[in-house]
């Protein structure tokens, strides 16, 4: 992790729980801890890839900053890991997309009964909670480069689109440390704007539909 560290990475991600044909792995907690107090010396944030409630509790004991996805196995969240989650300052990153991309040797209605039961819950219950939710697709992992099927899913589990904006801009500006100069439009903050064709208030997926991204004041892509 030092070595990765000292080769520029921004951040550390951690199997807190791995799944393996022999079941989920659980990282061990003094490990985790070890790994995590590394981490944060360094000034770098910790994502856990949890994969259910066991793994989410080692990403909260050992001090993980983000969920990288919701937890795919082992049911919906009780009310009080949401509470231990929230009061670990834990942010999330649902991935929604992944878990259909994973589900590909599934049924249809297996999966969505999975996302209805499971994995929507979570979300709902995280933002309801006032947890604070990051946008995040795992692409370079899955190669579905469209965001569109994300925000159906962010809007089926309940999210406006007031809290999905948030998730792509204000949250992580905030999480990541760059609030001061990103995140909002207002004056003297860093030029880096997307501008939509749609509105994403009438329909979530609008936040897929780019018209423009602008980059430190340049037009870095523009729809053809
Ligand atoms: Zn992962």
């Amino acid at each position: 992790m030092r070595k990765q560290i000292h080769d520029g990475a921004d951040g550390i991600k951690l199997w807190t729980g791995s799944p393996e044909a022999s079941g989920v792995v659980i990282t061990p907690l003094d490990l985790a801890k070890a790994i995590v107090t590394e981490a944060h010396r360094a000034g770098k944030p910790v994502f856990a890839h949890p994969t259910n409630q066991d793994g989410a509790e080692i990403a909260i004991q050992s001090g993980v900053d983000i969920l990288a996805h919701t937890t795919d196995a082992g049911g919906p969240w009780p009310p009080s890991l949401v509470e231990r989650l929230k009061s670990a300052h834990m942010a999330l990153i649902p991935t929604l997309t992944l878990w259909h991309v994973e589900s590909k040797n599934e049924s249809r209605e297996g999966f969505e009964k999975g996302m209805n039961e499971v994995v929507l819950p979570q979300l709902r219950a995280y933002s309801e909670a006032g947890g604070q939710i990051l946008f995040g697709t795992d692409v370079g992992y899955i190669e579905q480069f469209d965001t569109s099927e994300e925000f159906v899913w962010m809007s089926r589990a309940g999210m406006s689109s007031q809290q999905i904006l948030e998730s792509l801009t204000t949250n992580p500006a905030q999480r990541f440390g760059y609030s001061s100069h990103s995140g909002r439009i207002a004056k003297g903050m860093d030029a880096d704007l997307v501008v939509l064709r749609a509105d994403p208030a009438q329909d979530a997926t609008a936040f897929s539909k780019v018209r423009y991204t602008i980059r430190s004041g340049n037009v870095i892509y523009s729809e053809k």
